[in-house]
């Protein structure tokens, strides 16, 4: 076996829970990396209000510099009641904002799953939703957030949704080539009945689909998506879409599996990729021991996807699968007469059935 591959990642826990549960995502890459033959390094280095109160700032020129360097970025979450005062470049979020402009991370990807042993804690159905597996590819750094012109007019406001052929080009290259290594498909949502802009995504996404014939592609337009992803989630596997539309389709959708604990993201395509849970610090848990770490170990399979290490990632899944169907489960998923897993209790239950099953496909002829 290979024992030579090694990562160095910037590990940036944050504030509230993100310590705790980036410890157990950190806990799983290693005991994952030794079954696996790579190592990985972690280094710690503060962002967001741990960072303002140590240095002033919310992100040093030091984290800067060390994720800029790094193989990957780990981050927890960043903010919190202490800090709720801050206002502008104060603001423990700026943090996070500028590390994601300085990496020049323009691909949001979140993956949205449905366990089969969750299917219970969704607000949906379970026989509508269980087997659920969506990932959405948002494209983050163009579109209305960021068009010109904007702001006040006379009696009025403005903002713009422009988008260049370039930049949709290459959000849809990073969309199809996720099809390809998942279910094939291809939805791309836009609303080119109403918009030019969208008219010109749906033209460009069509082109790049041309060079990638394996991969099917259908359009739909952005309000008849929202509708599909509560009417029949399973119908999804690759979503591309613009800032604004992915923006609001995610979080709907984060809404299926039943616990922002759950819900893993990652920002690619530029210098080095940013690996965060979806949720916030958590203040209201923070420190306790009870949060569930599955958002920030399924942010590190994402991790391990981009640095290439595709079989380890599909090891952590499956570790997480296997420790939902072998019935623990943190205080957000836990039934009122369940004993609820700890953070660490459950991250060590992940770590060593993602190992146990990378060795069982070793031994496997
Ligand atoms: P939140 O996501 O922190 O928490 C919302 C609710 O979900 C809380 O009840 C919390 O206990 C629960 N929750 C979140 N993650 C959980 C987990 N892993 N396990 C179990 N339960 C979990 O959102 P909020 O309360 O609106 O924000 C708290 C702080 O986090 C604020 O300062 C906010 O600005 C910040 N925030 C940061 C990020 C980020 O760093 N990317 C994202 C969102 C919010």
């Amino acid at each position: 076996m290979d024992n030579t591959r090694s990562y160095d990642i910037a590990w940036l826990p944050g504030d509230g829970i993100g310590p705790e549960v980036t410890r157990e995502a950190l806990r799983v890459l290693e005991t994952v990396g030794s079954a696996h033959g790579f190592s990985v390094t972690a280094t710690e280095h503060r962002i967001g209000g741990a960072a303002l109160d140590e240095t002033g700032g919310p992100l040093p020129g030091s984290t800067r510099e060390a994720c800029l360097e790094s193989d990957a970025v780990l981050l927890g979450a960043v903010g919190g009641p202490q800090w709720n005062d801050n206002t502008g470049e104060q603001r423990p979020e700026r943090g996070l904002l500028a590390l994601r402009k300085a990496l020049g991370v323009y691909a949001n990807l979140r993956p949205v799953r449905v366990p089969e042993a969750l299917a219970g804690a969704s607000p949906l159905r379970p026989d509508r939703v269980g087997g659920t597996d969506i990932l959405f590819v948002r494209e983050l750094t163009g579109g209305i957030y960021f068009g010109t012109p904007e702001g006040r007019t006379g009696h009025g406001a403005r903002s713009t949704m422009a988008y260049s052929e370039d930049e949709i080009e290459r959000i849809a290259h990073v969309a199809f080539q996720r099809a390809r290594r998942r279910g094939g498909h291809v939805t791309s949502v836009d609303k080119a009945n109403v918009l030019e802009v969208s008219e010109l995504w749906r033209e460009v996404v069509t082109e790049v689909h041309d060079d990638c014939p394996d991969v099917t592609l259908r359009h739909l337009y952005v309000d008849n998506a929202a509708m599909q992803v509560v009417r029949d989630p399973r119908q999804f596997d690759v979503v591309l879409t613009g800032n604004l539309f992915g923006d609001i389709l995610s979080d709907l959708a984060a809404a299926l599996p039943g616990s922002l604990g759950l819900l893993p993201s990652a920002s690619v395509g530029g210098t080095v990729g940013l690996f965060e849970p979806v949720h916030g610090s958590a203040p209201d848990i923070a420190g306790q021991d009870v949060a569930n770490p599955t958002a920030a170990i399924l942010s590190a399979a994402l991790l391990l996807d981009e640095v290439g290490e595709t079989a380890a990632a599909d090891a952590v899944r499956h570790g997480v699968d296997a420790t939902l169907d072998a019935g623990f489960r943190t205080a957000d998923l836990a039934a009122a007469d369940e004993e609820a897993a700890s953070t660490s209790a459950f991250g060590r239950e992940v770590a060593t059935r993602a190992a146990d099953s990378v060795l069982q496909n070793a031994q496997t002829p």
